[in-house]
């Protein structure tokens, strides 16, 4: 990356690009060759933009362009390497690659006094699989998008993002990666909707406690975790900002806070990049497009710095708002 050359820039290695963006991303690589590229973490999104755009695809899947502009999430588990997307614009097929790079969050340990929520009794097992049926159904939700990025914020105050993607052990037992946003909140914030759209569920589950799930169209599904109380029902229709409820300790939690979590037709996708700034998502560029180099906004980018957390009793964290006001949590949960 210390040429100064623009063709040996685009002859940048792979390795090296994998490298950049986990030091970096989001980065923009200009296009290479015929088609345009970028590079992308699991568990991002990557916009193309380009007046005329009709439709999307994937592979087999295609789906319509939002305002000329192609949304492609990447799953927190999407395996490291090239995934291939088009799209039609003027009725013609246009190729581009996305470049997966390694998986790039930390591990994260969890004290729980409570060994309930993670040595589960059969009769918990049997609800946490009646609970995975029954939001495993949402994913594959579709309509007309209803959403505009940046999606709002879900509390008044945003403390940082924590934990997106980490790798989890639970008392020393590995369990799924941290596939939500952790945000320091005082117990009975109200929780706001980040986008106009549906209830489509609004229940007590065993990991994630009081949820509200909303569809905001277009596959994306936004989640709100471990609620001390629901104002919302199934069916109910939102605006954005609408309240869903307030922050609580419900569910495998070791306090206070709210989980935000977002589907973007199925995939896992990190809420801070939704709820910053769009120019701060990578981009597929056209050729002679300037290259967008956003600086990564540090509130943004989560705790990823944050290996470890030893939770439970007193070892409450203490925080301040950008308000001022103090807030005490221990967040870190489901
Ligand atoms: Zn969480």
């Amino acid at each position: 990356m210390t040429s100064a050359s623009g063709r040996e820039n685009r002859r940048v290695s792979r390795p090296a690009k994998a490298l950049v963006s986990l030091l970096c991303s989001p980065l923009v690589l200009a296009g290479v060759g015929d088609a345009a590229e970028v590079s992308a973490r699991p568990g991002s999104v990557v916009r193309w933009s380009g007046d005329g755009s009709e439709s999307c695809g994937r592979g087999m899947r295609t789906w319509s362009a939002n305002a000329s502009t192609c949304w492609f999430p990447i799953d927190l588990l999407e395996a490291p390497g090239e995934v291939a997307v088009f799209r039609i614009r003027a009725g013609r097929r246009e190729a581009a690659k996305i470049q997966v790079t390694d998986y790039p969050y930390p591990v994260q340990r969890i004290k729980l006094k409570d060994s309930s929520k993670v040595d589960l009794s059969p009769e918990d097992l049997v609800r946490v699989r009646r609970d995975q049926a029954r939001v495993k159904s949402l994913w594959l939700l579709a309509g007309p998008a209803r959403f505009r990025l940046p999606l709002a914020p879900p509390l008044e105050e945003m403390g940082p993002a924590g934990s997106f993607g980490s790798r989890r052990f639970f008392n020393g037992q590995p369990r799924s990666p941290h596939s939500g946003a952790d945000y320091p909140a005082v117990e009975g914030a109200t929780v706001f909707s980040v986008a106009p759209g549906t209830v489509v569920l609004a229940s007590d589950l065993f990991f994630s406690g009081q949820s509200v799930f909303v569809d905001h169209g277009d596959g994306l599904v936004s989640m709100y975790f471990h609620l001390s109380s629901m104002s919302v029902a199934e069916g109910e229709q939102l605006e954005s900002r609408a309240v869903i409820g307030a922050v609580g300790e419900t569910g495998r939690t070791t306090g206070p806070h709210l989980h935000l979590g977002l589907r973007w037709r199925g995939a896992r996708v990190d809420p801070s990049l939704l709820l910053g700034p769009r120019a701060e998502i990578p981009a597929l560029l056209e050729s002679g497009d300037p290259v967008n180099q956003a600086e990564p906004k540090a509130a943004s980018r989560g705790s990823v710095d944050r290996v470890e957390v030893s939770t439970g009793g007193a070892a409450a964290e203490r925080g301040r708002y950008a308000s001022g006001e103090t807030f005490r949590c221990r967040p870190s949960s489901y």
